[in-house]
């Protein structure tokens, strides 16, 4: 295809979506404030810039793959971000891909919205925004097998389809501006508090004295039956291959997932909604992560319920 991407923020989960983009045939160009990042791409012979607003310039689609929504409103409204040049802009489809609050989607595409294009393109009278953030982790993000949520303008979900699934095997549209966010952070709460649920009753069985096995072939074939019990069970040596197998690590660590019930009760309050399940979660794993556990996999909630009592 003779699109040209414009790729912000090849961190662990970007630099792998952006290198499958190139394996895809896009021409496409990268921005990272990490130079060393930048001299990798640079070396494999990939065009890098020195700002968003660069990279706009030679783009028709941007995408970006930031930390959190600080960052994103940064590379956007920042000083040489993308909407730096007064409302003109170059390419006419953005999506970010990053883990952020709907508020902040919702603010950037009403922002985008507010411009106009220099030249009208045949797929797009004005510029629009999807929010397209992500599950699977880095090694979905390496194998492109990620699952992209998606809030925007549909016909604009329709013309990215390509550029996502050469990214991920599956996007999903999700209604308006803001409704991919939604999904991921709604999401990842159910899955703090299932994995704590099944934490919980697990530690609970075993100081009852039923072994985890035994428990583990009950719960999967009982209503119990969730994700965190049937395919990344946190109790050590239930199920091979999963971070309670290898000391809770790799995965998806603590703090990412403090991260994302931050955004998740932030949200909440933005809507005056109260979630009780969902702000002891986000206790409990703050106090994982100031104990040490930032770094483990999240599945490590385990062991605090387990008192400790094995280490
Ligand atoms: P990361 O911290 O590894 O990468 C972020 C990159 O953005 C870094 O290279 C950093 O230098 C760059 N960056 C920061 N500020 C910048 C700026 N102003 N301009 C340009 N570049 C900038 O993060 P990650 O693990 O790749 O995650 C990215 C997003 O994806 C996050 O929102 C995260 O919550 C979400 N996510 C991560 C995972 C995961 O397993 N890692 C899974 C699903 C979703």
């Amino acid at each position: 295809d003779n699109i040209n991407v414009g790729f912000i923020g090849l961190g662990n989960m970007g630099a792998h979506m952006a290198r499958n983009l190139v394996m895809a045939g896009y021409k496409v160009t990268v921005h990272d404030i990490n130079e060393n990042t930048m001299k990798k791409f640079s070396d494999d012979g990939i065009p890098t810039k020195h700002s968003p607003l660069e990279v706009s310039e030679s783009s028709d689609v941007i995408i970006t793959m930031l930390p959190s929504s600080a960052h994103v409103l940064d590379v956007y409204n920042g000083r040489n971000g993308l909407l730096a040049n007064g409302g003109h802009l170059g390419p006419w489809l953005y999506i970010d891909s990053s883990t952020v609050d709907p508020q902040t989607s919702r603010k950037i595409s009403m922002d985008i919205s507010r411009c106009t294009l220099k030249e009208k393109k045949a797929y797009a009278e004005k510029p629009m925004m999807l929010d397209a953030p992500v599950s699977g982790g880095v090694p979905a993000a390496e194998a492109g097998k990620l699952t992209f949520m998606v809030g925007g303008l549909e016909e604009a979900y329709l013309a990215a389809k390509p550029l996502l699934l050469s990214m991920g095997k599956k996007a999903i549209y999700c209604g308006g501006p803001g409704n991919g966010s939604v999904a991921k952070i709604c999401n990842n709460m159910a899955m703090a508090i299932s994995m704590l649920g099944v934490s919980e009753a697990f530690a609970l069985g075993q100081n009852l004295g039923i072994k985890a096995s035994v428990l583990t072939d009950i719960v999967n074939c009982s209503s119990a039956r969730c994700w965190s019990s049937d395919t990344y069970n946190p109790v050590p040596g239930v199920m091979m291959d999963v971070p309670s197998w290898r000391n809770y690590d790799g995965g998806f660590t603590s703090k990412l997932m403090t991260k994302d019930l931050d955004l998740a009760m932030a949200s909440a309050s933005g809507v005056g909604f109260k979630c009780p399940f969902g702000s002891q979660a986000l206790e409990i794993y703050r106090k994982l992560c100031a104990d040490g556990c930032e770094l483990k996999d999240f599945s490590c909630a385990f062991r605090h319920y387990y008192a400790g009592k094995d280490e």
